[in-house]
């Protein structure tokens, strides 16, 4: 007699099973043999081998089985019935039982029975179908005769648990037991077809990640073959994907140039967008991506920086020192927007250039002169042939930084044209709300502009669209006087010029007299751009002559000039001679400063007709107007001269366009000499704007206006009384050498002409 206890599977009536002869002959002190009975017994909770089972461990109705046959070393156990468990005894590995025969109620048709097994057994092998499992098993199951060998055989894998188990141990009706065997069977198959479909979707996914992996390393293999074929390629790509890696570019940028670089390496080398995608990735790798860290900021040195490379400009470094301080009190980059506003060579674009010195920040200049096209600023779209990126970003590019110190030059220069308004584009790279996604049409990704400081310049307002304007502070640069440019060309434009022309500090000398007549006699202007010139000139002229070895040290006096400069001076008596009745000096304001201007009026037999000419503007010829009907009523006696005669007004240097209020009292006064017959001093100049009651309304632009009549060599200027607040701004060396006199009514200006007698 052998014992079994048969741990997990349902032992049923009628099932054959093999056993490893060693296995049984281990559970008895006999070996085993032909006709020995095995006793299945089933526990009620699943045992760990070597635990200790316990009576209560086990159910107590129990299968018996007979050994049919033993080959070698396999044993044939049928069984035959089943048998309650009296009484159950364990000692050690002995089980002592007392049992009874449980005989089955057949109540179930064979044809039935067959019927439902074989049912059975194809759900049993669809479900399986294709499992791991099924390889070993299918022949196997293809032996099983009857529905008992079915759930005996599976039961141990299946989701059955042993209470289930034993619910249909103990049915004794055939009938039902199959059913109970039914129903538990296809519930915990279904059950395993779910848990199969989980683990598959699971294995899928995992199958497609393994998919994916392969194919990438087919793709780097098949790329690697095709870098050998052409080596020129495998450079840029590997260049741009390594600038891309390294370049801290936002998300979006960085999707961007992947799926530009993407399309180089499918097209190669050989397609015609090769280039224009190169061109990109160059273009955006090689741009900035990384939020620059602010520098400390010192104000002291920052002052000092600005002392040391420019002369003057008391007022403009002071809004600048001022503008330094916000920014570093706000912890920001970027400030509010300086517009610099005066007449060429006043220094607006270099003082742009000391502002970044004096951050420590990169300077970049841009050139805004002539732009008509959007694009310009803007970008082209990358579909256009020959596309760019626009200004802002190209200088973006040249600073190699993101938070450069940007000097727009010329935005008076802006023009708008069939595509579009350059100067609407411009709005939204100053606007500090709208900046810090600045999008170039070339680029099609956002860049941060909030960290650049913006300075502009221009050479007058008047062009300035007023929604551009308003987002800038003016700032004006008047121009200099004589002895600001003396000192601006000792200090600093001679010893540039001299260093450009490679001269040692001792090959030259100019003498304070020669350098003064260089401002005063070979230039007429109100920056030092014409006086940086007539130094090159010197410079080359001298470098001539040590280089010939006419001498080693060059000495230049006033007398010198005209040979070095080739240029005949400037003769302001000349300009100023003219003596006659009719003709007055004026003062007025250019985009190239101060100027003076003269007034020639004529009368002719005729009718009455009035001629203008000198191209003068709207606003200039209603001066003419208001100025003879001033003239006509103060001398009314005078009235038949004007009705016989025919009156031609003249302003010369007639090809240049000319137009203002500020010509008023010259006007006047020229028409006034014209009909009394009376000459004015030529070195005499006036500015104001006239009214019907002969009043003198204020100008703007004083500070050059008066430059350029000490310029000219004018001796007295009159001025409206209610500009005299601007004689600040008047350098005093200009104030000493002209005789300034405010008038409030244009009787008061005839008078100190002599027209009128007072
Ligand atoms: P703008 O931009 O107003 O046309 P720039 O800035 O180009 O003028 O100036 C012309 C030249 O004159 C530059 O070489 C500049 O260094 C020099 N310059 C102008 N103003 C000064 C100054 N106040 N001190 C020293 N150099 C000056």
């Amino acid at each position: 007699m052998i014992y079994i206890p048969y741990y997990h599977a349902l032992a049923l009536p009628d099932v054959s099973c093999y056993f490893q002869v060693d296995y049984l002959n281990g559970m008895s002190d006999q070996p085993v043999s032909t006709g020995d009975k095995v006793l299945f017994l089933m526990l009620k909770e699943d045992k760990k081998e070597g635990e200790e089972i316990s009576a209560e461990d086990i159910f107590p109705i129990a299968v018996r089985g007979v050994v049919e046959s033993i080959d070698n070393e396999w044993a044939l156990v049928h069984t035959t019935n089943r048998v309650n468990l009296d009484s159950i005894q364990i000692e050690g590995k002995n089980f002592r039982l007392e049992m009874r025969m449980r005989p089955d109620i057949d109540d179930l048709d064979p044809d039935e029975r067959k019927e439902r097994f074989q049912r059975m057994r194809s759900a049993m092998l669809q479900t399986l179908q294709g499992s791991q499992w099924m390889e070993g098993a299918r022949s196997h199951m293809l032996r099983w005769k009857n529905m008992n060998e079915i759930l005996s055989f599976t039961s141990a894998f299946l989701h059955i648990s042993n209470e289930e188990k034993f619910a249909i141990l103990r049915e004794d009706s055939v009938a039902r037991r199959t059913e109970l065997m039914e129903k538990v069977f296809y519930a915990s198959l279904e059950l395993y077809k779910v848990e199969n479909e989980a683990q598959n979707a699971q294995q899928q996914s995992n199958e497609k990640l393994y998919r994916e992996q392969a194919i990438r390393r087919q793709i780097d293999f098949l790329q690697k073959e095709l870098d050998e074929l052409h080596p020129e390629n495998v450079t840029d790509i590997q260049k741009f994907e390594q600038k891309i890696r390294e370049s801290g570019m936002n998300d979006t940028a960085r999707a961007e140039a992947e799926k530009v670089l993407n399309r180089i390496r499918q097209e190669g080398q050989d397609s015609h967008e090769y280039g224009m995608l190169y061109d990109y990735l160059d273009f955006v790798t090689g741009l900035s991506w990384k939020k620059e860290e602010a520098q400390p900021i010192d104000l002291a040195e920052a002052r000092r920086v600005l002392d040391e490379e420019h002369f003057g400009l008391k007022k403009t470094k002071e809004r600048i020192i001022q503008q330094i301080a916000v920014m570093a009190l706000n912890q920001k980059q970027s400030g509010s927007i300086l517009l610099f506003v005066g007449a060429p060579g006043t220094g607006k674009t270099s003082i742009g250039q000391s502002i970044a010195k004096a951050l420590k920040r990169k300077y970049v200049r841009i050139s805004l002169g002539g732009v008509r096209d959007e694009a310009e600023i803007r970008g082209h779209r990358r579909t256009y042939i020959g596309a760019m990126p626009g200004r802002i970003m190209d200088g973006i590019r040249r600073s190699g930084v993101s938070n450069p110190v940007m000097v727009l030059d010329e935005v008076d220069k802006l023009t708008g044209g069939y595509n579009g308004d350059p100067s609407s584009a411009l709005l939204e790279v100053l606007d500090p709300e709208q900046n810090s996604t600045f999008t170039d049409h070339y680029m099609n990704v956002p860049y941060d502009l909030s960290d650049v400081l913006f300075v502009c310049t221009a050479n007058t307002t008047d062009t300035i669209p007023e929604p551009l304007l308003n987002r800038m502070e003016v700032i004006s640069f008047p121009g200099y006087s004589a002895l600001e440019k003396f000192q601006i060309a000792r200090r600093h434009l001679l010893p540039k010029a001299m260093e450009k022309a490679g001269m040692g500090e001792e090959s030259l000398e100019i003498s304070d007299e020669a350098l003064k007549a260089v401002i005063s006699d070979y230039t007429m202007e109100a920056g030092v751009r014409g006086l940086k010139n007539r130094l090159d000139t010197l410079c080359r002229g001298a470098a001539v002559k040590i280089v010939s070895g006419i001498c080693q040290k060059v000495e230049i006096e006033e007398k010198d000039l005209r040979g070095y400069l080739e240029m005949a001076p400037i003769r302001h008596d000349r300009i100023l001679e003219a003596k006659a009745p009719g003709v007055v000096t004026g003062l007025a304001w250019t985009q190239a400063g101060g100027e003076i201007l003269f007034i020639e009026t004529l009368l002719t037999e005729g009718s009455g007709k009035v001629v203008i000419t000198g191209q003068l503007g709207d606003v200039m010829k209603e001066s003419v107007q208001i100025a003879l009907s001033l003239v006509k009523s103060m001398f009314p006696e005078k009235a038949e001269l004007f009705a016989h005669h025919d009156l031609h007004l003249h302003v010369p240097a007639g090809a240049v366009p000319k137009d203002g209020p500020s010509a008023g009292i010259t006007l006047t006064t020229a028409l006034a000499s014209l009909v009394t017959g009376t000459a004015v001093n030529p070195e005499y100049a006036m500015t104001g704007e006239v009214s019907l009651r002969g009043v003198i309304m204020p100008i703007g632009g004083l500070p050059e206006k008066l430059m350029a009549a000490q310029r000219a060599g004018v001796k007295q200027v009159f001025i409206p009384e209610e500009n005299q607040d601007d004689l600040v701004d008047v350098a005093e060396e200009v104030k000493a050498s002209l005789k300034i006199v405010p008038v409030h009514y244009v009787k008061e200006v005839l008078e100190q002409t002599g027209i009128l007698s007072s």
